[in-house]
This record gives structure tokens, sequence and C-alpha cells, in this order.
């Protein structure tokens, strides 16, 4: 495609109404004609295939099982297969600022928690949206890039309650071994240069962005308050505030498609297939061992054997569905829908958690307005520096707190991230509508306030909730998303914490940086919270409630524990009660870690692959 011809479109939205439609348009016409000069190559759509027969085979090439993939395929006798349903991702996936053009796609599977009609009321429906990528490297194709290896002893957590294989020595053994540090300032430090691995697949940097003076600001006032400024927030065992890693380098996105994936497109003994939804593992009902799964692809079922194993990496929502689908759950739920049941796990499905997200919104007077030029220029500067609005995550920036609302704690309860939102921004609406699903009063009050004022947006998040849901199946039809339960708040201990947490970090109106600034806080139009006084314990109580949504962490829903009466897999990842069959995503994760955990799952990739070598003397 010639430049001229693409160009021509791309400047004719200049003329229009400046609206975030028509810089999305402008953006995407860039992205159509790949100006972005990035460089995607597409997987697996020429590998031949005759066999139906593999030694293993891998469901979901996300963050995790993109990691198996890639690990067990270095065994050369080995023959893998790995299944998605999901294509290559676009090239909007690469460019961290376009994150969320990809929410609601086809790249997503748009799936949506149940009102209770009790929290979350003011979001669309009263149901939360709950994005997960749906495309060769998964959800980490449509993150916001925050790499958060969380706290020591969230893994000590994990040990304590009997999972052997996870001390914290293999934990922090298998992140180094993932990373793959690239900052240069961050090399020079000893005392940083240390705590990562330099030689691993994932590429770990800090973002190339243009709020550099502003994040500066609120990390120094946060230091204020209490949230003490730490050099590095991995060296510091994630308690203070800093700048957080990247999963990106020069401005580009480090999906586990990029960097687990495209990397051994090549290798004979691996198979990727795309566009495949696997609809049953097949479980042989006597031996009770699994043999092979069940697929779908292009509207033709077939069906795949596996000599060894079956690993289950479709993500926290998707595997407790499959395994109820192929007759692994709670006996009476699949009795429900006419599921014969093989193994009866009543904990399949249940756990679940999630980092439950709560809005504080502080005004003031910079930054200031940038003009629909300006923005589109951030464009030419992507394409020529990779600097810029789309070199970081639209959603964050990267500057972040971790803290506790217990004195002297040395573990997190608390995350706070951060938005910087210009006055007047022609984008915030549809973030607030795409990302956070607040309904049309909540994201009138934010953005009639933003039209005057620049906008602090604080994401306060649960580190450690008590509340616990769980994921049911809707139907036994695999294409049928399954009912997600969040219930967040249903213990009231988190409703104590998340409000001490937000009055703590509200502190920070009171800073010189923030008076310099004419800071206020915002109030948000929710009719339920209106009559209490703005900031009073009483009004955050209600907002949290109300306003509740999600960081997009779902976990836990196919623990890893002891026995099958409290959990689904064992600590070497096999599920309870079925032979040759794994579960290695974020559902295995036994407890919560202390911040963002897409660097988790792909910890708990590696050494989930680590302990099938082990089993078949493979090391
Ligand atoms: C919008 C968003 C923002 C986030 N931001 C961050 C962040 O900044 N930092 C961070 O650390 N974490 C972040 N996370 C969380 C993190 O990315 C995820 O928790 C992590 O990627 C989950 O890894 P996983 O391997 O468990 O599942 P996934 O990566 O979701 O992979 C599951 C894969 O299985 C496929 N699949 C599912 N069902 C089937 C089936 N039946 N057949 C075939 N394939 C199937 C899916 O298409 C998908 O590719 C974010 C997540 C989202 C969605």
């Amino acid at each position: 495609m010639s430049l001229s011809s693409t160009a021509a479109p791309c400047w004719s939205q200049f003329t229009g109404a400046a609206g975030p439609s028509s810089l999305a348009a402008i953006i995407q016409c860039f992205a159509t004609a790949n100006l972005f000069f990035l460089n995607d190559l597409l997987l697996g759509s020429s590998i031949n295939h005759d066999s139906d027969e593999f030694d293993f085979i891998i469901i979901g090439a996300g963050s995790a099982g993109s990691v198996v993939a890639n690990r067990l395929s270095e065994i050369e006798d080995w023959n893998i297969l790995l299944l998605e349903a999901g294509g290559d991702p676009p090239i909007t996936s690469d460019i961290p600022g376009l994150q969320t053009l990809l929410y609601g796609s086809k790249h997503d599977w748009q799936y949506k928690t149940v009102n209770n009609g009790i929290t979350s009321q003011g979001l669309k429906d009263g149901s939360v949206g709950w994005t997960k990528g749906k495309m060769l490297g998964g959800s980490s194709s449509i993150n916001a890039l925050a790499y958060v290896p969380g706290n020591t002893q969230d893994y000590q957590n994990w040990y304590d309650a009997g999972n052997e294989e996870w001390s914290v020595e293999d934990v922090q053994r298998c992140f180094k071994k993932l990373e793959s540090l690239q900052n240069k300032k961050m090399l020079q430090d000893p005392n940083i240069k240390d705590v990562y691995g330099h030689n691993g697949p994932l590429i770990i940097n800090r973002y190339n962005h243009t709020l550099r003076t502003y994040t500066d600001h609120v990390i120094e006032s946060w230091d204020k308050i209490g949230f003490k400024r730490v050099s590095d927030l991995k060296a510091a065992n994630f308690l203070g505030s800093g700048i957080i890693t990247a999963t990106a380098t020069n401005g580009v996105r480090q999906s586990t498609n990029k960097a687990y994936l495209q990397p051994i497109k090549d290798r004979s003994n691996l198979v990727i297939m795309k566009d495949t939804l696997v609809t049953k593992i097949l479980i042989n009902d006597t031996a009770l061992s699994a043999y092979g799964v069940e697929v779908e692809k292009n509207g033709e079922k077939k069906v795949y054997y596996a000599s060894k194993e079956i690993i289950l990496s479709a993500g926290s929502v998707s595997s407790p569905q499959l395994l109820m689908l192929s007759g692994v759950g709670p006996k009476e739920h699949l009795e429900s829908y006419n599921i014969e049941t093989l193994v009866d796990s009543p904990m399949v499905g249940q756990n679940l958690q999630d980092h439950a997200l709560l809005p504080i919104t502080i005004y003031a007077n910079a930054p200031g307005e940038q003009s629909l030029l300006e923005l589109t220029g951030e464009v030419l500067k992507y394409i020529t520096k990779r600097e810029g609005y789309l070199a970081q995550s639209s959603i964050i920036t990267d500057g972040a707190a971790f803290y506790s609302t217990i004195e002297n704690a040395t573990f997190p309860n608390i995350q706070n991230h951060l938005t910087i939102i210009n006055k007047n921004n022609i984008l915030l609406k549809s973030v607030l509508q795409v990302a956070f699903h607040y309904n049309d009063a909540v994201v009138d009050s934010i953005t009639n306030l933003n039209k005057n004022h620049a906008l602090y947006f604080f994401e306060n998040i649960l580190l450690h909730p008590y509340s616990k849901g769980n994921i049911a199946l809707q139907s036994n039809d695999p294409k049928d998303a399954p009912l997600i339960y969040a219930n967040y708040f249903d213990d009231s201990r988190d409703l104590d914490v998340a409000v001490a947490g937000i009055k703590m970090a509200t502190k920070i109106l009171d800073t010189p940086y923030f008076k310099k600034i004419n800071a206020f806080l915002g109030s948000m139009d929710v009719p339920e919270c209106n009559e209490y006084e703005l900031d009073s314990e009483d009004y955050w109580r209600c907002i949290c409630i109300n306003l509740v949504t999600s960081i997009f962490h779902p976990m836990g829903s196919c623990k890893m524990g002891s026995d099958i009466s409290t959990s689904v897999v064992n600590s070497r990842l096999q599920v309870h009660g079925v032979n040759n069959l794994r579960v290695i995503d974020a559902g295995v994760f036994p407890s919560t870690i202390s911040g963002n955990i897409n660097g988790a799952c792909i910890m708990v990739g590696e050494r989930g692959s680590e302990l099938i070598k082990e089993d078949y003397n493979k090391e």
C-alpha cells in the first residue's frame, strides 16, 4: 500500500470536529497502513500437521500457555500441539497506547459479571466487564503492560499452604529465568540489576512516555504521605512508591506471543493451531485419564489425541468452564446441565478472586489542554521516536504505590495506579466507558469536571480481598460464556480495607505539589451516594460498593492445594482425580499476589514446565 493512498484518509480526519472517534480513526488509519513500521509475524498458518496425535496438547496460547509450548518443545523428541481460540494479535496490540481499542473487539472474550443488584450499580447494567485476550499471547497481548512480580510473602503464603513445589526460592528463580531486564539506567545500579534476570525471553523495561514530570510530582507527594519513594519497586519487595517496569521496550509491547512463540515459530515439533476452540477434554471414564480434545475450527469438529498429557492454560474463566464441560466439577452443578460427572471435584470454579478497583478523582490546574493537532502529533512522535502517549498504557502511567492500611506492615494490601489526564481530554469519555464500564451519569460527572481541569485518576486496588466469587456454567454449550459471580465486598472486611486505603490516599491533597496546582476532590454522580458528604467515610463506602470494577486479574478458580475437597490441582499442577491432565494458568493461584498478575502467570508457566520435564526425567 503506498503512503499517498493511505495518508489521504488519515489527514481528512483533521478537518472534522475534534472528537475521540476522529482521533481513533486517524490512529486506526495509521495502524491499518502499518505506518508504525512494526514487524508482526503471523504464526502457525503455514505449518503442516498431518498427524492428529501428539505427546502434549496445550489448550490456550496465553501468558502461561505460550511459555509451556516454548519450554516443552525444547525437548526435540516431544511433539506439541498448541491450540488457541483466537488468531494473531493485530498491530494495535503492539502499541501500548492503543490498548483500549482492543477492548470489546474480536480479540476480547468480552466477559461480564452477573449483576447482583448490590455492587457495581454505577456501572452499565450493574455488571463489570472482564476483558480477556483472545489471540496468541492471550491477555498479555491486551493488558496494560505493568510488570509487577509481587511481594515474596505472596509466594511464602503459597508454600505455607502446603504447595511444596512453590518455595520462594523456586519462584524467584523462575522469575529470573523469564526476565531480560533491558533498562540501561537500572542495569547500572547493582542493587537493582541483581534482583532481575538478564537472559530470559521476556524483555522488561520502562515506558518511553511524556508525563515524567507530573508522575514524578505524584511519587514525590506519595513519599510525603508515607508511601516511601524507592528506586526500584522489585528491589523494595513492592512496598513503597516509584516507577514500575513494563513488558514493553522501545515503545513496543512484549507479549508472550512475542517473547515465547515468535522466536520458536520454526520448531518442527511444535504445531500452533489458531482460531481453534477447544470444546471438550476427552477423559477415559474407567481409567480417568485425559487422552484427547474435541475442537471446532471454521465450523468443523475434529479430535486430537495426546499420548502423554493435556495442559489446560485457557485462563481463570475458560479453564474451569472446560473442566466442567468435560465432566470434572461439582456433581450437582454438572447434573443440572446433563453433563456426566467423571470426577466430583467441588472446587472447580470456586475460590475465584480478583483485584477490585476503586476510583478516586482528583482535579487540578495542570497539565493543561492538548489540541487535536497536538494529539495527532503524538502519532508522528511514536512513529519517529517510539515516545509519547502511544508508547505507554492508555489506562495507567508508570507511577505506582504499594502500601498497607496496617501500621508498620511489611506486606502491602493496597496498590495505587495512576492515570493523568490532560484538561478537556477528548478520549476520556470513551476510556471510562470502554475500560471501566461506568454508566452515563458517572462518566458525565467525571468528564464535566475534566472540561476545565486536569484529572488525576487514582485506581485504588484491593490486593488481598477476603471475598471470593465463582465461575458457573450457563449451559452445556461451550460457546456460551460461563456465569461470573465476582462477589466483590461479599466479605465486609474488604470494604473496611478499601475505605481505609482510600482515606490514606486522599491525604495527597494536602501535599505541597497538589496544593500548588489547586487540587480538589471531585464528586462522582452516583444517586445512592449523593446524600453523603464528599470524602466522608460513608461517601467512600457508598462509592466503593457502587463503583467497584476490575483491574482484570481473575485468579484462583482452579486452586492449587493438597486435596480434592479444598482444591482442583496438586502442587505439581495435576488435576486431582484425573490422570494426564494439568492446569497451568492464573486459575491455579492458591491465593492472591500483591500486584498485577501477568508476571506471576508467566512464572507459573515456567515452573509448571519444569515440573512436567522433571516428571519425564527431561530436566
Ligand atoms: C485488559 C487487561 C489489562 C491487564 N493489565 C495487566 C497489567 O498491566 N499487568 C499485569 O501484570 N497483568 C495485567 N492483566 C492481567 C494479565 O494479563 C492476565 O492475568 C494474564 O495474562 C492471564 O494469563 P493466563 O495464562 O491465565 O490467561 P490468558 O493470558 O488470558 O490466556 C488464556 C488463553 O486461552 C485461550 N482460550 C480460552 N479458552 C479457550 C478454548 N476453549 N479453546 C482454545 N483457546 C482458549 C484464550 O483465547 C487465551 O489466549 C490485565 C489483563 C487484562 C485483560
